[in-house]
């Protein structure tokens, strides 16, 4: 191909996670020419696979971080997609449960900095109250603090379904396109190198997620270094769904926010994630040991969980970095926009993240008002659907029991 005959976009967006589908579907709907590479086969394959697929409302966030403001916004854009769309999604609310008396003399701190992140319907309920919302708690409980808006949705349905959306009106969605390097031409556009040839752009993003600051090497030497923290999930039978009605919430620490117990959107209850640092980027492992601990910490946090047998384990990678917050870095002048280390609320505030980044552009183009509703999904395999003669499969085992059990709509 010469170069004259390289397709021209208006953004390459590198990255099919969460955030890079949010990100196209935003793009797209502003009218941009936009071309999202991912190297695997799959969207939603790293990161974004190995979630809790909780949407937090920020109760905990750090003050005035980037997270933070979008957690903020999320809280309003959520929603309207995910009705807009039809997509999974319950608003079970989260108990943050104290278990002794030091924790129960914590609550009332947490509950100021809930209010003063935002998140007023934050409230402290007795015991008694506890009791009636869940009563197959462990009786050791001893108060808790109820935060209404924690929800849960399908962690790998939402962003197929933004990708989706906007591979319909025009985005090219390339699969097994691995961005090998690139150099601005003429100061004026990019011109990426990739596993399926030449991509030029007059923008690039990098959302690369856990090889974030290896593809952010190609514009300039990376600010921020990933550090994977991995974390393991055992996740109990469809039987045990009566059990649980809320996430529950540990008292956190210092250093972890600590294992939750939650039931999916599908209805399994779930027990996870560990917090464990490690080198390696992909193909995280789970280990019976931990899987061993965090059943035997399920068992404790609602007792009855002991009769109903374990159908899932698996493990996903946070893309953490040296720094807490995300990395949002604007280059206008070489047309490079940086969305890294998004470690652990990227499914909560995918839309935000990319409504940010389409505002941090500015552009003037209209929106596209995308059609309603999602298409419907046809199953052309256990693991694997299809929407409008694409076929997706199924990356994250909480979404993959949901529709195994039939609990997904299709
Ligand atoms: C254990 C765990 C629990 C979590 N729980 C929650 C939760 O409950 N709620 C919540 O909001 N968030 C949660 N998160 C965080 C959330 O999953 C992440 O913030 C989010 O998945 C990050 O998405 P991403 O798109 O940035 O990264 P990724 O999902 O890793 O996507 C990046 C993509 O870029 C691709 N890529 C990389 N390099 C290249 C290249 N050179 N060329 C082309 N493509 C490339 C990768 O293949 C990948 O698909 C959790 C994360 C983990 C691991």
């Amino acid at each position: 191909m010469s170069s004259a005959q390289v397709p021209v976009y208006d953004v390459a967006i590198i990255g099919g996670g969460t955030v890079g589908c949010a990100i196209v579907h935003e793009l797209t709907g502003r009218g941009l020419k936009s071309v999202l590479c991912e190297q695997n086969s799959q969207l939603v394959q790293e990161a974004s696979a190995g979630n809790s697929g909780i949407v937090h409302t920020g109760f905990d966030a750090t003050p005035s971080t980037i997270e933070h403001q979008c957690l903020e916004d999320a809280r309003i854009l959520n929603k309207a997609i995910y009705n807009k769309y039809n997509l999974p999604f319950e608003e079970r609310g989260a108990l943050l449960v104290a278990w002794n008396q030091e924790q129960m003399s914590k609550l009332p701190l947490l509950l100021k900095s809930a209010h003063n992140n935002g998140v007023t319907g934050a409230h402290l309920i007795s015991r008694e109250d506890l009791f009636r919302r869940e009563p197959h708690l462990n009786p050791a409980a001893m108060g808790a603090m109820a935060i209404p808006g924690e929800s849960v949705v399908d962690p790998w349905l939402t962003p197929v379904t933004l990708a989706h959306k906007a591979w319909r009106h025009g985005a090219k969605i390339m699969r097994e396109c691995k961005v090998l390097g690139g150099h601005l031409e003429k100061g004026s556009h990019w011109l990426l190198e990739t596993s399926k040839g030449p991509i030029k752009s007059r923008l690039v993003i990098n959302c690369a997620g856990l090889q974030g600051d290896i593809v952010e090497a190609i514009n300039q030497p990376s600010p921020f270094g990933i550090h994977p923290r991995k974390g393991q999930f055992a996740v109990f039978d469809q039987s045990a769904a009566s059990l649980l009605q809320s996430i529950i919430l540990p008292v956190p620490s210092e250093r972890t926010k600590g294992v939750l117990v939650f039931p999916s959107v599908y209805g399994n209850i779930v027990v996870g994630p560990t917090a464990e640092d490690q080198t390696a980027r992909e193909n995280p492992q789970v280990h019976q040991k931990v899987i061993d601990e965090l059943i035997a910490f399920a068992q404790f946090v609602v007792p009855e969980l002991a009769e109903h047998p374990i159908v899932a384990t698996y493990a996903g990678l946070r893309p953490a970095t040296q720094m807490k917050d995300y990395h949002f870095i604007l280059d206008k002048n070489r047309g490079w926009v940086t969305v890294g280390g998004i470690r652990s609320t990227g499914l909560s505030t995918c839309l935000a993240i990319a409504r940010r980044v389409a505002n941090s552009i500015s552009t003037s183009q209209p929106h596209v008002t995308y059609p309603e509703q999602r298409p419907k999904l046809k199953r052309i395999a256990d693991d694997t659907v299809e929407m409008d003669g694409m076929s997706y499969r199924i990356t994250h085992p909480l979404a993959r029991l949901g529709f195994t059990n039939k609990r997904a709509k299709l």
